[in-house]
Order: C-alpha cells, then structure tokens, then sequence
C-alpha cells in the first residue's frame, strides 16, 4: 500500500470540499473494494475520504411510493429493514445474497453501485427497478448510470448521497452464484411497474449490467412466465471465464428469468386463515414470503419458506425443487426458482 492522507468528515459539506480540494482524492466506503485495490497498488490516491461518520447518507425511508436508501447505508440494513421487506421484498433478498455476512455489514450500497462491477448483485435492482441514483449535485436515472465495465456516469469528484427505488407491483431477484465468492453468475431482477415490465440481467453481460428488451416486451404484453418460453438471449456479448462459458451464461439467463425454472411442491397448513385479513387457506394474497436453504442428508436441496400472512404470526413450510428441466410454472413465492415475480403486498 502506498502512504495517503486518511480523512473522516462528519458532514456531507465537508466532504465534498475535502475532495475538491485533494489532489487526487478518493472516497471510501465499505472499504471492501478500494482496500484490496490499495492492497495491490493498483491505485495511489493523495487522500481517503471516509464516508462512515456522515449520518446523513445513512439509513432507509419509505415515502410516498418511494423507498430511500441512503448512500452508505450497508447490504445487512437493507437486508433486514422492515420498510424494504415490506415495500420491495425481492430487493431486501437481494441485499441478503451478496457476499457473507462480513462484507455484508462492511459494504454499502453507494460503494458498490460507483464501483459497478459487472458481476455485483445492486445494478441489476436498480435497473430492474428504474431506480434514481441521488449525488451531492444531480439526479441520474439508472438507465443512464450505468455505462461499462466499471464505468459509471459519475464525474471524479461527484458523491452518490443516496438510490431511490419506486415500489413495483411486483419484483423477484434470481441469483446464481460463483460459489467461492458469491459473485453472481447471472442475476435476473424483473419487475412490473406502471409503466411496464423490466428484465435486468447482472453477471452475465462484457460491458456489465443490461436489460432484455424482448422478455421487457413478452412480459408487458402477457404476464406469464409462459410469455418468454421462446426467447433465448445471444450469447455474443456475454462474458466467458473460467467460471461459465457465454453460453452457458445465456442459457442461465433464461433459467433464471423463468422459461425453463423449478417447479415447486409445496404443501400448506390447511383450514387456517389470516388472523388479519380472515382470507383462507393460507397464504393470503397480502403474505410476505422468506426463503432459506435446509440441507437435507441424501437429498440435494430442500428450502424452508417462512410465511408472514398480513400481520398474522409466520409459519414455516418446507418446499423441494423438482427436477430444473420440468415444466415451466410459475413460482408461488418470491425467492424461489423461477424469478418470476409475486405481487407486492399493498401498505
Ligand atoms: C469476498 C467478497 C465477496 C463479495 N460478494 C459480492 C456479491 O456477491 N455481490 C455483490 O454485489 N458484491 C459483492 N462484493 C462487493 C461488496 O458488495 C462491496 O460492497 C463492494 O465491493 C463495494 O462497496 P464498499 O462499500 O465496500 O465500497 P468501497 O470499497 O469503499 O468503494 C468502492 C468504490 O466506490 C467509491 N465510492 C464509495 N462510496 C461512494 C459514494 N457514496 N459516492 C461515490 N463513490 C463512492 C470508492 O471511491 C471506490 O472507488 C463482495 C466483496 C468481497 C470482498
């Protein structure tokens, strides 16, 4: 690591001026990046401007249709807010699949969204979503955020203060992870908002994040998983290594957004109904769903799905995936295979 000035404002004012005025200032966040960059030398900044003591790019509203996520607010608090749970489930699921629990307390939203690695779990919300990313100085649709390979709209010395996210009518997030790092392969966002379907695909792409225009246009027209049966997606842009082939990446990026998904046998307490809404059997259509892995000796998965029926108390059922090449059918909850969304409880 090569020697550099260490700063840590306490305001965002103060930020802003201490990059302006550095000679080759560089802002840290979670650290879970630029740390190991610095580690190797391949970077040589004058100065780190910490980020972590400015209380104002930290923490979630929800308002008016929109929930807030500030800037250096970490992957767990999104994870495990109520006000993203409840408005945007699939995107506290996404939060909760990146990395492990270190680098899921340690990194923030606005350091991996500037860093726009193309295998990061975030683009793929915010472009699925329609997000807004907020900077000390503008406003930045996601569709014009998001640029290349590591290659963001931001200017040098411009500080993302915060991402705001419209709730959908609906949203999954489906991931395939590299299993070392957690990285994802292919990650699929879809989400139906007033003004259509938007397919996001993260992972997968050379030049990063993208959307798929012809699952964007099935999927508005007809709101099935049955919609994109035939659409297969090009493997001449997608990225090959020593993980998976483009190939193998385009055929996971119609797994994951659901032609040829998991189908799910499930079985559920019956004769209850929801203490709050009285709809039976369970789950009513204002439940919420959680989905966690149970290994099982001699089988190969089994998930465990947590129910919460409008403000009754959960209940668990435990659900199998049968075969992957099965028929395809759409998911009952958000969260397991395919990444076909589920309405978003209304409130
Ligand atoms: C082992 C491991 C596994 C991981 N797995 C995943 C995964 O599965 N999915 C996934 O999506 N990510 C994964 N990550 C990345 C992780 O999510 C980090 O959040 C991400 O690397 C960057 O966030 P950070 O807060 O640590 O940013 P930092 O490393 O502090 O900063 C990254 C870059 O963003 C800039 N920056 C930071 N904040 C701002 C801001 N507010 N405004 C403008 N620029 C800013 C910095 O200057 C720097 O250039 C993994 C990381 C590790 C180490």
């Amino acid at each position: 690591m090569y020697d550099f000035e260490y700063q840590r404002p306490a305001s965002l004012a103060d930020a802003i001026t201490a990059l302006k005025s550095a000679e080759d200032g560089k802002l840290l966040a979670g650290g879970h990046t630029l740390i190991p960059t610095l580690k190797q030398r391949l970077a040589r900044p004058s100065d780190l401007i910490d980020l972590s003591g400015i209380a104002e790019l930290r923490g979630i509203k929800s308002e008016g249709g929109t929930i807030t996520v500030g800037a250096t607010t970490s992957h767990a608090e999104v994870t495990e807010s109520d006000a993203v749970k409840s408005a945007i489930p699939a995107l506290a699921e996404l939060a909760g699949m990146i990395g492990d629990p270190q680098v899921r307390h340690c990194g923030t939203i606005g350091g991996s969204i500037a860093n726009n690695d193309p295998a990061a779990d975030y683009p793929g919300a915010l472009l699925g979503l329609g997000a807004t990313i907020v900077t000390d100085s503008r406003e930045i649709t996601a569709d014009d955020f998001f640029l290349g390979l590591f290659e963001t709209a931001l200017e040098e010395t411009e500080i993302i203060t915060a991402v705001k996210f419209p709730v959908p009518q609906a949203a999954n997030y489906q991931k395939f992870a590299q299993p070392a790092s957690r990285f994802s392969l292919v990650g699929a966002f879809v989400a139906k908002t007033g003004g259509g379907v938007r397919v996001a695909i993260t992972g997968a792409g050379q030049e990063g994040v993208f959307r798929v225009p012809e699952m964007e246009a099935a999927l508005s027209a007809n709101f099935s998983p049955d919609a994109i049966s035939g659409i297969t997606v090009s493997d001449s842009n997608l990225n090959t290594d020593i993980h998976a082939s483009a190939e193998y990446r385009a055929h996971l990026i119609g797994v994951m957004v659901g032609s040829r998904g998991y189908r799910l046998r499930v079985s559920l307490p019956k004769g209850r109904q929801c203490a709050s809404c009285r709809q039976a059997p369970l789950p009513c259509s204002g439940a919420t769903f959680q989905r966690s892995r149970v290994p099982v000796a001699g089988r190969r998965v089994r998930y465990r799905i947590t129910a919460y029926p409008c403000q009754d108390s959960p209940f668990s059922v435990s659900v199998r995936p049968n075969a992957p090449d099965g028929p395809p059918t759409p998911a009952r909850f958000p969260g397991s295979r395919p990444a076909f969304p589920q309405p978003v409880p209304a409130g």
